[in-house]
C-alpha cells in the first residue's frame, strides 16, 4: 500500500485486513470508507485476514465490498495481460456481471490506484443485509467534492454490477428517482437467497433518498 500526494496506490495481493488497519493523512476524510467496506464482508476478520484486495474483486461477486469501496472512490486498475503490455481499466467498468468482469484469459490484476482527490470527498454509507453478519444485498455510497457540490452515487449487491449515477449537483427526490429507474429497470435487480429483486429496489431507492439528504446538508 503506498500513499502520495497523488493518491493511494493498492497491490492486488494486499489482504483486505492491511486495508482495515490503514490510517491516511486526515485530509482523506473518505478513509473511514475502507473499514466500512471491510466490514461489510461476510466471515468477518476470520475471511479478510486470508482473503486478498484483488481477490475479492476478481471474484466479482455482486457483494464484493472491494468492488463497492473502489467503484466508489473513482479507482482505476491496472491489469496484466500474459502477452501485452499493461492496461488500465476504470474501477466501474471491471466488473461485468455476477461472477464475471473484463480480465481475459491469463490476465492478472496488478494494481489499484484510488486518486486524492476522490479520498478527500464527503461520503455516505448505506447497507442492508437480511441477516446480521450476513452478505449484503444493498450496498449504496454517496461521495461529494466540497467545492462543487455534486453527488456521485454508486449502487452495488442490488444489481449483478455496479451501478454509479454522477450529478453535477445535489438532485431533488424525484430527479434522483427518476434517474435510478432510468438506469435500472425493476428486471435488473439482482436475485438470490441475500434478497428479492423487489427488495432490493425498495432499498436501493430508500438508501439512496438517504444519502441525498445527508449529502444535501452542508458539511465539513
Ligand atoms: C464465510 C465466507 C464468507 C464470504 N463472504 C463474502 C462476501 O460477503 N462478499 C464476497 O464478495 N465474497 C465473499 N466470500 C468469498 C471470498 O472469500 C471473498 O470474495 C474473498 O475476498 C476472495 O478473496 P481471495 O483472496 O480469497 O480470492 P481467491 O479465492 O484467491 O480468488 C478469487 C478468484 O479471483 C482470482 N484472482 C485472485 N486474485 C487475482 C488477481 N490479482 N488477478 C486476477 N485474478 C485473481 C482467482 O484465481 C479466483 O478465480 C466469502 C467466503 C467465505 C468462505
Amino acid at each position: 500500500m503506498h500513499a502520495s500526494s497523488v493518491g493511494l496506490e493498492i497491490a492486488a495481493t494486499g489482504r483486505i485486513v492491511e486495508l482495515y488497519r490503514f490510517d491516511g493523512p486526515a485530509e482523506w476524510t473518505a478513509a473511514p470508507l475502507f473499514r466500512l467496506c471491510c466490514d461489510s464482508l461476510l466471515g468477518s476478520f476470520k475471511i479478510w485476514n486470508a482473503a486478498t484486495i484483488g481477490g475479492n474483486i476478481c471474484m466479482s461477486l455482486p457483494a464484493g465490498p472491494m468492488i463497492s469501496l473502489t467503484t466508489a472512490l473513482e479507482a482505476t486498475y491496472t491489469l496484466w495481460p500474459r502477452d501485452a503490455a499493461p492496461r488500465d481499466i476504470k474501477a466501474i467498468d471491471f466488473v461485468t456481471g455476477n461472477h464475471a468482469n473484463a480480465l481475459r484469459p491469463g490476465e492478472l490484476l496488478r494494481s489499484i490506484k484510488i486518486p486524492a482527490a476522490a479520498l478527500a470527498k464527503r461520503f455516505a454509507f448505506r447497507r442492508a443485509s437480511l441477516t446480521h453478519l450476513g452478505r449484503s444485498s444493498v450496498l449504496v455510497i454517496g461521495t461529494q467534492d466540497r467545492a462543487k457540490h455534486d453527488l456521485l452515487l454508486t449502487i452495488t449487491a442490488s444489481t449483478p454490477r455496479p451501478v454509479q449515477l454522477r450529478f453535477g449537483q445535489v438532485p431533488s427526490a424525484d430527479d434522483l428517482r427518476r434517474a435510478i429507474d432510468a438506469q435500472i429497470s425493476a428486471d435488473d435487480y439482482f436475485d438470490d437467497v441475500n434478497g428479492l429483486p423487489a427488495y432490493r429496489r425498495h432499498t436501493t431507492h430508500y438508501f439512496a433518498q438517504q444519502i441525498r439528504a445527508e449529502l444535501a446538508q452542508p458539511g465539513t
